[in-house]
């Protein structure tokens, strides 16, 4: 085991993709192997917070104090049987993916940061583009090997119900508390997921690193979809690009069955022209979608249902994109990857700090969510971006405040947040709580709720140690 106690050696792990400092550690952990954190663990009385790879936008892997443990050594990937794999904590979206190459199986999960390791994918149950039809990371766990922060360590596997014992090795057993918190049904990254039919794996996953820590992952793939219809569809105003969304939606997976729809506003596109030229001058909106296919002979069909819908619909056809292979697919998810790398490139350099949303409603208020940000956002020279998961009705509003703005752009954030809790909505939909959003988090689920998710922690890491400071 390695230990790094010299302040330079710490300091790349008090800092992940958010803007947080502060934060402090006594020294980094590094085991070779579960079993060598098992009895660091079980002989540690100090908080503990496990790092993956740093890519989080919550600074929930960012100690106050204590010990971090880095899972970077376990980073094996081995196939398990079809269908299945088996990944270390700290294999990245990257290597699976490069792994997964030449097979025929595919992992849908598809954040868009790819440095992500698939330890922290699950802490944050992370979801990309392609979650608004395959979902979040949650629904491709099959298995754990699980840690508590007191050293018990358990294979946990699908299908063990929330109702039954949580067993360890030593033979110790956890129940689950009697509480009434169930988590909102819109898409949702917001505190502890808590359902009355869940298995004990879907309480972990998403838990932001303070209940369990994953030192083995066993994943679902599905079979490799032989292409992709895909392509960014440019507008002439907002509006149009919104109400393709409801049309969308009303097929219910018949032939127009998108797996990703993902939204640019006026000003994301100003901001990508500095990368992408080609982008139509008068365009005021885009939509970059994708459809899966199962088999080749298929995509002449699917290619054509598409042209037909669209033909009917306020689109700049002409001036928009039509991926024409695998090539195209990659430009086009570079193009939605690049949004937020551009915005937080140009921060940096401004010594800007971006209050960044994250927030989903259900279906039924998704044109009055767009009404209303278009109505709230652009006021008083505050500069923002807006871009994401369109189909999720969740978007990422980038507020861009100078330093005089900064007060302004924070109220704007709390009317934001006021307004999507008033339709039963989410402070998170993709990244967390972390340390960051516990304000509106306490909001969302009122002190009746974090009294129930409090005792969830309290059956699991009584003393409070593990991920210390997150969601709570
Ligand atoms: C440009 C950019 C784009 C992004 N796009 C997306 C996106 O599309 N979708 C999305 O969901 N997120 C996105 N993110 C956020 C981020 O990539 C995810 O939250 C990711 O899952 C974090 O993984 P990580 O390995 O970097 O974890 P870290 O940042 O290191 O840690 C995150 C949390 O996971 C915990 N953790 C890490 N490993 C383990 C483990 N083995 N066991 C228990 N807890 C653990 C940590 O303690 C911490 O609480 C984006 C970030 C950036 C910078």
């Amino acid at each position: 085991m390695i230990r790094k106690t010299k302040p330079e050696f710490i300091a790349p792990y008090l800092r992940d993709a958010s803007n947080f400092s502060g934060g402090n550690a006594e020294e980094v952990i590094i085991p070779e192997s579960s079993d060598e954190l098992v009895v660091f663990l079980k002989n540690e009385t100090r908080p503990v917070t496990i790092a993956g790879a740093g890519t989080g936008l919550t600074a929930s892997r960012i100690p106050s104090e204590g010990v971090i443990v880095s899972l970077e050594r376990l980073n094996k990937i081995a196939y398990e049987e079809e269908g299945r794999i088996q990944v270390g904590p700290a294999v990245t979206l990257n290597e699976l993916q490069a792994f997964l190459v030449s097979t025929n199986w595919f992992y849908p999960p598809n954040p868009t940061e790819t440095w992500a390791s698939l330890g922290g994918t699950l802490a944050t149950n992370a979801s990309g583009s392609r979650s608004y039809k395959y979902g979040v990371t949650r629904n491709y766990v099959e298995e754990v090997e699980l840690v508590l922060v007191d050293g018990r360590k358990t294979i946990l596997k699908r299908g063990l119900k929330i109702n039954e014992l949580l067993k360890f090795e030593d033979g110790s057993q956890i129940s689950f508390p009697e509480i009434s918190y169930q988590s909102p049904e819109c898409k949702n990254a917001a505190g502890y997921f808590v359902h009355h039919e869940m298995d004990w794996l879907d309480l972990f996953i998403g838990s932001d690193g303070t209940l369990g820590v994953f030192t083995n992952i066993v994943l679902r793939l599905l079979p490799c979809p032989e292409d992709f219809v895909s392509g960014v569809l440019f507008f002439e105003d907002e509006h149009s690009c919104w109400e393709l969304i409801p049309k969308i939606k009303s097929f219910k997976g018949q032939k127009i069955a998108p797996c990703s729809l993902e939204y640019f506003d006026h000003n994301a596109l100003e901001k990508l022209k500095s990368k992408h030229q080609n982008i139509p001058h008068h365009s005021r909106a885009a939509l970059f979608f994708e459809q899966d296919v199962a088999q080749l002979n298929d995509y002449d069909l699917v290619m054509e249902d598409w042209y037909v819908f669209l033909n009917e619909e306020n689109i700049m056809l002409d001036d928009s994109w039509f991926a024409q292979g695998a090539k195209d697919i990659q430009k086009f998810h570079d193009f939605r990857h690049d949004i937020p790398i551009i915005i937080n490139e140009e921060n940096s350099r401004a010594g800007r700090v971006k209050l960044g949303t994250d927030m989903a409603v259900p279906d039924c208020h998704f044109m009055a969510m767009m009404k209303f940000y278009q109505k709230t956002l652009g006021k008083n020279g505050l500069d923002y971006v807006m871009f994401g998961h369109l189909g999720d009705n969740h978007l990422h509003i980038n507020l861009l405040p100078n330093t005089s703005q900064r007060e302004y752009a924070q109220q704007v954030y709390d009317l934001i947040a006021d307004q999507i809790l008033k339709w039963q909505g989410t402070v998170s939909a993709e990244h967390g709580i972390g340390k960051l959003k516990k304000k509106y988090f306490a909001k969302m689920v009122g002190p009746e709720g974090l009294s129930d998710l409090k005792k969830i922690k309290d059956c699991l890491d009584p003393d409070n140690r593990l991920g210390a400071g997150n969601i709570l």
